[in-house]
C-alpha cells in the first residue's frame, strides 16, 4: 500500500512515537518516550474553556485568529521580550506550532530551495521540507562539556546559494539546549548575511531551568524583519491537546503563512483561543510554578538514571534528558529502546531518530520528565535494575 503515498512522502512511514506508544501499552511498561504533562493545565483556563462553549463561542472564528488571542500574544511578546507586533497584520492563530511551521516552509520554500535545521530536529520539520519539495540541509548538535552545541562554521557551511529559511528551535527538543546569546548571534549573522529567513520554534520559550533565559531570535539585530516567530499554548500551560499556537512575524511574511495556512485548516478551534487568551493575561505565575516543578523533576530523573548508570547530559529547558547508553555497555539506542521494556518496563525514545544522520545519536535514548514524581521514581527503581541484570 504505502506505493500509494506520493515519493516525497515515503520515508515518513510510522514513527518511533507511535511504535514506542504501542511497545509501552502491550508490555505495561511507564512511558516516558512521548512528552506530554499527566497533570493538567490552570484551572481557571480550563473553565475559559467550558465557558466559551457553553456560551456559544462555537462557530468559525476570524482566519487570522480571534482578537482576544492576538492581543493577549502581542501583549505578552512585547511584556517578555520587548517585541512589539501588531495584532491586525502581523499575529496568525494556527493549529498548533505543527501547522504553523508546516504552513511557514510552504509558504516560503520553493521546490529545490534548500532549509538548514539542526539535528538532532522535531520530526514535523523533515515532512515539512518534503511537503514543500525542499531539501534539507543539516547541521548536528553535538556534545560539548556535556551540552548540544554546533559549530559555527558547519553552520557557515550548510549555507549554500539556494537557501532559502534556516529553522531554529530554541529551547531544543530533543537535546534540551538552550541556544546561548553567543549561539544566537551566529545564527543571525549567518540569516544577515545570506538573506535567510528565519523560522523559529520556541515552544518551550517558558520551560528553562537554573535561571537560563530563552532568548528570541527576532530580538537580535536586523532579525525581526525577517523572523517567522512560532509558539503555541501546548507546552507552556500542559494542553498539549489543545493545538492552539501562533505565528508572529512582519506583515509580508504573516500573510505568506496565512495563504496557505487558510486552506490547511482555514481557523483553529474557536474555544481554546479564548482560554488561551485568558491564560497568557493572567496565568503565567501559574507557568512559573511549573517550571520550578518542572526542574525538581528534572533533577529526579537525572538522579535515577545516573544511579541506573547512564551518562546523563544536563538540560537547560523542554521536558527531556538526553543520555549516553555506553557506561551501561550498550551501543545502539534504537536496539535498547526496543528491549527497554522487557529489560526494565520503561519505554524511552531513541535519539537517532531525528537525526538524517542517525550515526550521530546512535548511543543517545531521551527520556521525558514531565511526569509525576510518584512515575519518575518508579521508573527509576526499575532502571536501577539495568547494570544489574545485564549480561552485556
Ligand atoms: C511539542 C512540540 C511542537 C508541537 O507543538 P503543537 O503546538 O502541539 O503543535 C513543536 N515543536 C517542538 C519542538 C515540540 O516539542
Amino acid at each position: 500500500m504505502t506505493e500509494r503515498l506520493v515519493a516525497r512522502m515515503r520515508e515518513f512511514g510510522t514513527t518511533v512515537f507511535a511504535e514506542m506508544t504501542a511497545l509501552a501499552v502491550r508490555t505495561g511498561s511507564i512511558n516516558l518516550g512521548q512528552g506530554f504533562p499527566d497533570t493538567d493545565g490552570p484551572p481557571a483556563m480550563l473553565e475559559r474553556a467550558v465557558a466559551a462553549i457553553n456560551g456559544g463561542f462555537n462557530q468559525y472564528p476570524p482566519g487570522p485568529g480571534v482578537p482576544e488571542l492576538r492581543q493577549a500574544v502581542a501583549e505578552h511578546r512585547k511584556a517578555h521580550y520587548d517585541l512589539a507586533y501588531d495584532p491586525d497584520g502581523e499575529i496568525l492563530v494556527t493549529v498548533g506550532a505543527t501547522e504553523a511551521i508546516a504552513a511557514a516552509v510552504l509558504a516560503l520554500c520553493e521546490p529545490g530551495d534548500e532549509v538548514v535545521l539542526f539535528e538532532p530536529y522535531y520530526d514535523s520539520y523533515a515532512a515539512a521540507v518534503a511537503l514543500a519539495g525542499a531539501v534539507r540541509r543539516p547541521v548536528a548538535l553535538r556534545p560539548v562539556e556535556g551540552r548540544f552545541t554546533f559549530d559555527p562554521a558547519e553552520l557557515r557551511a550548510a549555507v549554500g546559494p539556494r537557501t532559502r529559511t534556516i529553522l531554529v528551535n530554541s529551547p531544543h527538543n530533543p537535546t534540551g539546549t538552550v541556544f546561548t546569546r553567543e549561539e544566537l548571534a551566529e545564527i543571525a549573522a549567518v540569516c544577515r548575511e545570506h538573506d535567510l529567513i528565519a523560522i523559529t520554534d520556541e515552544v518551550y520559550e517558558h520551560l528553562t531551568f537554573d535561571g537560563v533565559e530563552h532568548i528570541p531570535l527576532a530580538t537580535f539585530p536586523g532579525m525581526r524583519e525577517r523572523t517567522v516567530m512560532i509558539s503555541s499554548a501546548g507546552k507552556t500551560f500542559s494542553v498539549t491537546g489543545w493545538k492552539t499556537g501562533w505565528v508572529c512575524a512582519p506583515p509580508e511574511l504573516t500573510r505568506a503563512v496565512q495563504t496557505v495556512k487558510q486552506f490547511t485548516t482555514f481557523t483553529a478551534s474557536a474555544p481554546w483561543q479564548l482560554a488561551v487568551a485568558h491564560a497568557l493575561t493572567h496565568e503565567l505565575p501559574w507557568v512559573a510554578a511549573l517550571r520550578r516543578d518542572l526542574q525538581a523533576k528534572r533533577d529526579r530523573l537525572m538522579a535515577g538514571l545516573a544511579a541506573a548508570g547512564f551518562g546523563v547530559l544536563r538540560p537547560s529547558g523542554t521536558y527531556f534528558v538526553q543520555t549516553d547508553i555506553r557506561p551501561l555497555g550498550f551501543e545502539d539506542g534504537l536496539a535498547l529502546t526496543r528491549e527497554l521494556p522487557s529489560l526494565a518496563g520503561v519505554v524511552a525514545i531513541p535519539t537517532q531518530v531525528f537525526y538524517d544522520r542517525p550515526e550521530y545519536g546512535r548511543h543517545f535514548v531521551r527520556f521525558a520528565f514531565c511526569k509525576q514524581d510518584e512515575v519518575i521514581d518508579e521508573a527509576a527503581r526499575r532502571l536501577a535494575l539495568l547494570g544489574k541484570g545485564s549480561n552485556r
